[in-house]
């Protein structure tokens, strides 16, 4: 293996490059020599301009069309291997063609960013190691320090030192102990140990493996309930491709909120198990990526940034939670996840598996043409029964004067959870105190300087804060307006629905789980561990809680208020609230008690609510794919939406103008493949004190869309962003 900084083979070859320079200016392949061969995918320093850039090699040739004198030589290679291997390096064209974004920025999807930066450097710690006795004649603490060694080995020498101090290098002089540096690997869940559960599959769940394992089609979708046992299948797929000699990719939804998924594959797959997520420092990060890499971890596990993983012969890709929006990104390259892992099991010739118990009505579609493969498991484990929903509606309740945000039909079964000893799980989708803070007697909202939005209330803090840009504001004592004392809180929200509860069960121990308590790598874990420990008998939170957790003990779920999301402008919404409930649901009856579920609700007619109180997802797919057929919505066309945005109004607003103008111009010669097209303010005008428009439309096919992506990346104005969304997943 060549050693760091130095090539193989002598010639002069010409090596094709891209500057790391994420500038449409730059993103051009520039030539370089170099008298040695370069591999593809490999870092190299070059010289740019007066200075010298980091780029990647992509292509080695013999000659070049510029006269041999005019190029410039490649100084060193940064990696003794190539950062980018094959397959990446062609995803990453595939990329940058697709999304139009520079090859630059498609090729740093593929390395942890600290490795750009060239911040982190790998860790070395130095060991002392015993080699043999050697004579400590009235140096007790060398004696002492000699028989620990001889005991154990050896030891980290900065520890040794502080035991023993100068002992220890005295030692080394006589021959007895010899220093060593080692690297080590910041090893991010040392924490997170589990047990190795290793169980017979039941037979739907190998049924499943084996239709994954049978299938001569690419995607399979495992649409199993929640406690189906999806994750078995995932492992047991897993271990498999690992026996093959292949190496897995596993991507969840948001690592740091399943901590029992964590040990589970800790326990079963040990540091072949390479956890990648936004949590980990830049140290563990590019440590678990070098460990890939290297081939010393085999499976990658991560949330959809994971998809980039440098494997090689990939065995399978899972994709759990396939529904989840966090799988598309909201930064250049706006990525489907979905697609870019498509991509990788058909390089590789492996299975792609898809698993939900509330596939997107998309996926679900291809599965129902035959384009995906479809497993089913209707069962929840030892045929758990599914927990009873409830639907509670709450215009009787305010009709009866109860204005408190739990019916009685939840204070009830509340009341008896907590009797018994059991666990409840509060879900409410609005963190703070309240959602908005208004005068009674103007009708004054208070609002954020930078963003168009409502502030929300938060008790804890006693301040007003901005949900878009975390901005702090002093709570109002008199209307700024009118200068009216009647300021009121509008709308629950978690903080309030835990004071409201500690006042109804005082002895009750109430945890809350949302985006304001869970700051920190640790924050979820520390309060799912808490909860799961049985330290507390309430959990309270936002959507955090509905995502897989598995708390045997939780026999009440209680949705305050199901409507919230039905009421969201995006075409998703039902969609997402069916999902939710569902989810949210499946976190009750786990254990050996039977679960219930309590859903209050406005509008307690509502056929998705209705559908999702009786787990009637394929009733729910009918009802919701035949609006969206007679809508003409996704997935019979496409939502694409152009975004401008910028801080000075007067340049975003030109910049609008100019990609309209080329939009419309498209609009105008193929008319037929529009099925909407305007331009208007975003629904939030404002965020961060940028201003916000957009270009909105709907397309019958995706035929146009390389052209909308060239519209758009070719206005380029001072401090204005312009940039493409596709089926975009939130549309403020
Ligand atoms: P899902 O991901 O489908 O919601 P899980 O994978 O969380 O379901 O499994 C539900 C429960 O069943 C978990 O507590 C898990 O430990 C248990 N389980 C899964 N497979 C088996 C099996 N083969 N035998 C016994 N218990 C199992
Ligand atoms: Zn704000």
């Amino acid at each position: 293996m060549p050693r760091k900084g130095l090539l193989l083979h002598r010639g002069n070859m010409i090596c094709e490059v891209i500057v790391d320079i994420a500038h449409s200016e730059v993103d051009k392949v520039f030539e370089y020599v170099s008298d040695v061969s370069v591999a593809p995918g490999t870092r190299v320093a070059v010289p740019f301009g007066a200075s010298v850039a980091t780029g990647f090699v992509i292509r080695e040739k013999e000659r070049s069309d510029y006269p041999a004198e005019k190029l410039k030589h490649i100084l060193r290679a940064e990696d003794a291997r190539p950062a980018i291997n094959t397959e990446c390096l062609e995803l990453a064209k595939k990329i940058a063609a697709r999304y139009r974004v520079p090859m630059a920025l498609a090729l740093r999807l593929f390395l942890p960013a600290e490795m750009r930066k060239g911040k982190v450097a790998e860790t070395y710690r130095t060991f002392a190691r015993f080699l043999g006795d050697v004579p400590t004649q009235n140096a007790p603490r060398q004696a002492a320090c000699l028989a620990y060694l001889r005991e154990h080995g050896e030891a980290d020498a900065a520890e040794l030192r502080k035991q023993f101090g100068a002992a220890v290098n005295a030692l080394v002089k006589k021959g007895g102990v010899a220093l060593e540096k080692r690297r080590v690997l910041r090893d991010p869940y040392k924490e997170v140990a589990g047990e190795s559960i290793s169980r017979a599959l039941t037979p739907a769940q190998a049924r499943a493996v084996e239709t994954v394992e049978r299938t001569n089609k690419t995607v399979v979708l495992v649409h199993g309930v929640t406690g189906s046992g999806k994750t078995e299948v995932y492992l047991t797929l897993i271990a498999r491709a690992l026996e093959r000699g292949q190496t897995a990719i596993f991507l969840v939804p948001e690592i740091s909120l399943t901590p029992q998924m964590l040990s589970q594959l800790r326990a079963r797959f040990g540091s072949l198990a390479a956890i990648m997520h936004s949590g980990l420092s830049a140290g563990e990060r590019f440590d678990e990526w070098q460990r890939l890499r290297e081939g010393d971890a085999r499976i990658a596990i991560g949330a959809r940034s994971a998809v980039f993983v440098p494997v090689e012969n990939v065995g399978v890709i899972v994709l759990d939670e396939e529904h989840d929006g966090s799988y598309s990104s909201e930064s250049a390259p706006r990525y489907n996840t979905f697609d870019i892992a498509l991509l990788r099991a058909k390089f590789n010739g492996c299975k792609l598996v898809l698993g939900s118990a509330t596939p997107s009505v998309e996926t679900y579609k291809r599965a129902m043409d035959g384009e995906f493969e479809l497993v089913r498991m209707p069962d929840r484990i030892n045929a758990r029964p599914l927990p009873d929903v409830n639907l509670v509606d709450m215009r009787r309740e305010v009709k009866r004067g109860n204005a408190s945000p739990f019916s009685a039909a939840l204070r009830d079964r509340l009341a008896s959870c907590l009797a018994e000893g059991q666990q409840a799980i509060l879900f409410l989708n609005r963190r703070g105190y309240s959602q908005t803070v208004l005068c009674r007697d103007c009708g004054y909202v208070a609002k954020c300087e930078h963003c168009d939005v409502s502030l929300t209330y938060h008790s804890e803090e006693d301040c007003l804060k901005c949900h878009y840009c975390g901005t702090k504001y002093k709570m109002l004592t008199a209307c700024p307006v009118c200068g009216g004392h009647h300021i009121c809180y509008a709308g629950t929200g978690t903080q309030r629905v835990v004071r409201d509860l500690q006042q109804l069960y005082p002895e009750a121990r109430i945890l809350r789980m949302d985006n304001d308590t869970t700051s920190g790598k640790e924050g979820h874990f520390r309060i799912l561990k808490q909860f799961a420990e049985r330290q507390a008998d309430i959990l309270v939170g936002t959507q955090m809680v509905a995502k897989g957790h598995d708390f045997p003990l939780v026999t009440l779920v209680g949705i305050l208020d199901a409507d919230m999301s039905l009421h969201f402008p995006d075409y998703r919404s039902n969609e997402r609230t069916f999902q939710l409930v569902t989810q949210v649901a499946g976190r009750s009856g786990r254990g050996s008690e039977k679960g219930d579920v309590i859903l209050q609700t406005y509008d307690p007619d509502n056929a998705i609510l209705r559908y999702a109180a009786a787990y009637d997802y394929e009733g729910f797919y009918h009802h919701e794919i035949n609006m969206r057929a007679a809508l003409m919505f996704p997935p019979f066309a496409r939502i694409v939406r152009v975004m401008v945005t910028g801080e000075e109004e007067k340049l975003a607003l030109e910049a609008l103008r100019e990609v309209y103008e080329k939009l419309q111009r498209l609009y105008l010669t193929h008319g037929e493949d529009f099925l909407f097209f305007n331009r208007m303010h975003a629904p939030i005008r404002r965020i961060q004190g940028k201003h916000r428009y957009q270009v909105l439309m709907r397309l019958a096919s995706d035929t146009l869309l390389a052209e909308i992506y060239d519209a758009a990346s070719s206005v380029t104005r001072r401090d204005v962003l312009v940039y493409v969304e596709e089926n975009p997943s939130n549309l403020s």
